[in-house]
Formats: C-alpha cells, sequence, structure tokens
C-alpha cells in the first residue's frame, strides 16, 4: 500500500492517512493544507456506473446514496425553495441557471417556479430521465467536465451535494467560472469535514461515504479552492435540510446505535407519525460566491 497521496488543492505530497484508524486507509489528509480525500480514485466509468436507481433507493443509505429518494421528494422541495430564497437574497429578480448534479432535478423545478430559466446536468441517466418527465430537453445526462456549455450564459450555476463526488473539484470551479456571466453566482453545499459533528463522531459520522464523496472540505479548504478558481465568497454557512422523523431516526440510529432497538421496535408498530422539520446538525456548509473579474494564481 502506498505511503503517500498527491493533494489536489496544494500539490503538496505530505498527506497521512486520515483518520489513522478508520475507513480502511483509503482517506488521506494533506499536511500541508488540510484537505481530506479518497485515494486512489475511482475511474469516470465506475462513478457513471453508480448513480444508477439503486443510489435513489438504497436500504442502507447510511453508507450509498439514499433510501428514497423519491419519496422525500416534499422535503427536498422545502429544502430548495429556502436555498433558492437566499440565493435571491443575492440575486434579485430572473435568472438563467444551471444546476450541476441536478440529480431528478427538484431544484430547477423550484427555481422555475420562480420564473428563472432553468438548465442542468447529471452524470446519472437514470436521475436525469427522471428530470426530463417534467423539465423535459433542459436536462442532459453527462459528465459535467466533459460536455460542451455555453461560456458566460449562466446568471447562477449551483452545485448541491455535488463537488464532494467528483474526480476534480478544481476543474470543476474553473468550468463553472468559465460558465458564468461577469459577476455571475455560484452556490453550493457540502459536508463540512471541519464541523464539531465530524469531530465528535468520528469515523460514524454521516458524511463519510467512502465510494461516493471523494474530497471533504472544511471551511478553509472550501475557502482556497474557490479563491484560487477566481470566486469571491459572499457567505459561507451551516445550513440543514428538512427531514422526515423516520430518517432522522434512522440517521440517529448511527450516532447512538443503543437506541437501534427501540426505534426497530417503533418502526414495527408502525409508530412513527408521518412528520418532517427542519434539522441542522451544523455539518453542512452552504456557500454562495461571486465570479470576480481574474482569476487567482
Ligand atoms: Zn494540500
Amino acid at each position: 500500500m502506498e505511503d503517500t497521496a498527491t493533494c489536489m488543492l496544494c500539490g503538496s505530497r505530505e498527506s497521512e492517512r486520515f483518520p489513522p484508524r478508520y475507513l480502511n486507509g483509503r482517506l488521506w489528509r494533506c499536511l500541508d493544507c488540510d484537505l481530506v480525500f479518497v485515494h486512489p480514485q475511482p475511474a469516470v466509468a465506475e462513478l457513471t456506473a453508480l448513480y444508477g436507481e439503486e443510489y435513489f433507493s438504497n436500504a442502507n443509505s447510511n453508507e450509498l446514496g439514499y433510501s428514497d429518494y423519491e419519496g422525500d421528494r416534499e422535503n427536498i422541495y422545502r429544502t430548495f425553495r429556502r436555498r433558492l430564497k437566499s440565493l435571491q437574497g443575492v440575486h434579485p429578480g430572473k435568472a438563467a441557471v444551471l444546476d450541476v448534479g441536478c440529480a431528478y432535478g427538484m431544484f430547477l423545478e423550484v427555481a422555475a417556479e420562480a420564473a428563472w430559466d432553468v438548465h442542468g446536468i447529471d452524470i446519472s441517466e437514470h436521475a436525469v430521465k427522471r428530470a426530463q418527465e417534467r423539465l423535459g430537453d433542459r436536462v442532459r445526462a453527462g459528465v459535467f467536465l466533459e460536455e460542451e456549455l455555453p461560456s458566460e450564459r449562466y446568471d447562477v450555476v449551483t452545485m448541491w451535494d455535488y463537488l464532494e463526488h467528483t474526480l476534480d473539484p478544481k476543474a470543476d470551479l474553473a468550468k463553472a467560472r468559465r460558465l458564468l456571466v461577469d459577476g455571475g453566482i455560484l452556490a453550493l453545499a457540502t459536508p463540512d469535514v471541519g464541523s464539531m459533528a465530524a469531530k465528535i463522531f468520528g469515523h460514524r459520522w454521516m458524511g463519510y461515504k467512502l465510494d461516493e464523496h471523494l474530497v471533504y472540505f472544511s471551511r478553509a479548504t472550501m475557502r482556497r479552492f474557490l479563491e484560487e478558481a477566481g470566486f469571491r465568497i459572499i457567505s459561507m454557512k451551516h445550513e440543514g435540510k428538512y427531514v422526515s422523523l423516520r430518517l432522522f431516526l434512522q440517521r440517529l440510529c448511527l450516532y447512538a446505535p443503543f437506541i437501534t432497538p427501540f426505534v426497530n421496535l417503533l418502526r414495527k408498530a408502525r409508530a412513527v407519525p408521518p412528520i418532517s422539520f427542519y434539522a441542522s446538525s451544523r455539518d453542512i456548509l452552504l456557500v454562495v460566491a461571486q465570479k470576480s473579474n481574474h482569476a487567482a494564481g
């Protein structure tokens, strides 16, 4: 087994396994800039295969994908409405938006309700088929870095839970910048490996999904990625999401395994009410940034 891995953010070859005792030695931390990343990386073809239908309805979603992405539709809309609202604070009025990693297109539906001109791309052919049922050919399947897209075309580029899944975030951000008009807005959400939750829960932290989450950002590494790609950060804060009580309990079992038998009893007795609420474990970064006039470095 190799004893070092090159950092994609700063290029340093000084890295160590992170956290040393866990996660099969596939996770590394750069000793120079603190970036946490999976090494070796999967091939693009493996990623394309990963995001099939099973990814969106996976019984073992604590490790991979979603337990019921379609069934969670209303909560996902609510989360996206909240995010759209904060985006409208920095970009009032209509906007042409490209959602990178758009999955079933739910953010785009919400943006279309606000009369935005919506476009989306996703690596998952399954997901794009679903999105096209509602949005038609405004959504396409493909790898963002490989697809030809018009330069300086979009007012807003969004990357919700996208950047941690990609092989080359630096190139993704450079491309996003190229596609944005002058002064255009980039908005993204990603797990925060520097959060309290990640520190407290260690290898149990639900951000650690090594087959799909390949890069783990903190405030500091995110800031560096964005600034080096030519963005000025407008805001960076922790954000939650709307969750069903059922999913909330499932996640809670991950962090507090001793309650699992109790939760299983509730489920069997169908005693978990179908309610949802906004929850935040303060471990998801929501970042809004603006294309600056000149790419740095
Ligand atoms: Zn580094």
